[in-house]
């Protein structure tokens, strides 16, 4: 019998009550390894109800109280590092490795949150008038919702959660419908480290929850990561429900070569980030511009011959570079961007189409691809592919490359190899990208900096995680205060200043 995937709902699994169901598949085989419901209004009700309740008490459990939950979910999640890994690898197709590092990357969210105490602090002013003080706080802002993509179902939940409920608010997480049993697998865990029932509850769903979600009346904010039409969709709609949202969408990044870039660096970074994940990333480097002709050739000459030894595998495959992508339909789609960048006048160099693993013929796996004079015109340029798939487009000088990326529809990451101090410099200031990489391919800012791009990357404001993101799920309160001396002041009816 197939399995089902249960809602987590006020500390408990829940098992659906609408009618309606997706399939959960392996990538790797290709066959539906399970069933996960898709939510109804009563169950939208019900989380939001839940979170609600928890609410009163959680918002008003001192700070290290709270980070002390924190604490102990970090310990919780390296000591099943291994099982939520193989879980998120067997839903995604990612290798294990890889699930690793998505796990990882949101418990730094979390050792970040452990901070909260300090992070939520706010300011004082000490006699800022004649007997006043002028203090400010951060307040939880109540019910928060997440909405997170298929491609870090561990990482993206963690970021939205991971500050949202330390800072006292209670969530709602309505994951990726296509690998939704880690996000269930954290609030499992978040509750054995102590957080009560209801702070964190998560309900399954597609577009229909979404929308049930941010039209709740109880709901404060929504945060958003997915692809960018459905991103801005979400951006609008919240703010038209009066919610707080922030919306982080579509990428794609270019990697700057400098003819003075140490090119077996070059090499290295970009077959891990064009390829690395299937290139299902929105940071990955499927872009790549190289500054002159020799640059050019030299790049080619030295990655084809490692692009064509990349080894596809199953993701427990612990020799494998990449596994499958996440579906039948997205292997179809990165196809078809193939076929159009060849139709467009792409020069092909590495073909990854019909790629087919031997004993998992029926497995989402898509080869790796390699495109050379591919032009900012071509549709397979604009658009976001999210597979295997480096396109290299030439430039004659870096102020060229660097138009290419500001220019770009998107504007989430950029990468610049070079040795030069000065033209990093130059090219850091003016480029129209929210995270910049120099000499680092996968310039994802660490959890006590903050993520978030430009663009058509990202709807509405502030990012995710670090300052920026305890600012985001609170909200501030000014005081001004005075105690009586004894003294009466007169009446004044002239807005008072400090003057
Ligand atoms: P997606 O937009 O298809 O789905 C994202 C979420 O939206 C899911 O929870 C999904 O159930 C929900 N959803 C789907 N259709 C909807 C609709 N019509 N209305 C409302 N909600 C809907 O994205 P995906 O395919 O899961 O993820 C890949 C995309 O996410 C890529 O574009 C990638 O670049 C982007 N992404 C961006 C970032 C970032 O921080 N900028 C990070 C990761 C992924």
């Amino acid at each position: 019998m197939t399995r089902e995937i249960q809602h987590f709902i006020n500390g408990q699994a829940i098992s659906g009550k609408s009618s309606r169901e997706a399939d959960v598949f392996d990538p790797n085989t290709g066959v539906v390894q399970a069933r996960v419901p898709l939510a109804d209004d009563s169950e939208i009700a019900a989380a939001v109800t839940a979170a609600e309740a928890a609410f009163p008490a959680w918002s008003a459990m001192n700070p290290q109280r709270r980070a002390r939950v924190m604490f102990r979910f970090k310990a919780l999640l390296e000591e099943n590092m291994d099982e939520l890994a193989e879980m998120l690898s067997s839903e995604h197709g990612k290798v294990i490795a890889d699930s690793k590092g998505d796990v990882l990357r949101g418990m730094e969210v979390i050792e970040f949150a452990c901070g909260i105490p300090h992070l939520q602090k706010g300011e004082f002013t000490e006699g800022a008038g004649p007997g006043i003080d002028v203090y400010s706080m951060r307040q939880p802002l109540g019910v928060c919702v997440g909405i997170t993509p298929f491609n870090f179902p561990a990482m993206i939940p963690m970021w939205m959660f991971g500050v949202a409920i330390a800072c006292g608010n209670t969530f709602v997480l309505k994951p990726s419908e296509k690998d939704p049993s880690v996000p269930v697998r954290l609030a499992e865990l978040f509750m054995e480290a102590g957080a009560p029932a209801g702070v964190l509850n998560v309900i399954h769903g597609d577009k229909q929850a979404v929308d049930g979600l941010i039209a709740h009346p109880v709901v404060k904010a929504v945060s958003f990561v997915g692809s960018s039409d459905i991103a801005q969709y979400v951006s609008i709609s919240a703010a038209q429900n009066g919610k707080r949202v922030q919306a982080m969408a579509g990428a794609k990044n270019h990697g700057i070569i400098m003819p003075d870039a140490d090119m077996d660096q070059v090499v290295a970074d970009f077959l891990g980030s064009a390829f690395g994940s299937a290139g299902e990333r929105c940071m990955a480097l499927p872009v790549a511009v190289p500054v002159g002709k020799d640059t050019a050739e030299e790049f080619i000459s030295r990655i084809v011959p490692e692009i064509k030894k990349l080894r596809l595998g199953v993701s427990t495959d612990t020799e494998a570079h990449y596994g499958p992508v996440v579906s039948a339909e997205h292997k179809q789609r990165i196809e078809n961007y193939i076929d159009l960048c060849e139709q467009e006048g792409g020069k092909l160099l590495v073909d990854g189409r019909g790629f087919s693993l031997p004993g998992h013929e029926n497995g989402f796996f898509v080869g790796p691809s390699l495109f050379d004079h591919v032009t900012p015109k071509m549709k397979s340029y604009v658009d976001e592919i999210f597979g295997p798939v480096l396109q290299i487009v030439r430039a004659e000088s870096l102020e060229e490359a660097a138009a290419l990326a500001s220019n770009h529809q998107y504007g989430n990451g950029v990468a610049l190899f070079t040795r030069s101090g000065l033209a990093a410099r130059e090219f850091v200031s003016k480029v129209q990208v929210g995270m910049v990489g120099i000499n680092v391919p996968i310039p994802v800012p660490v959890s006590y900096h903050t993520f978030g791009g430009w663009k058509r990357s990202a709807f509405a404001d502030t990012n995710q995680h670090g300052p920026e993101g305890v600012r985001f799920w609170t909200k501030i309160k000014t005081v001004t205060s005075r105690w009586p001396s004894g003294t009466v002041e007169d009446q004044s009816f002239i807005i008072p200043t400090m003057g």
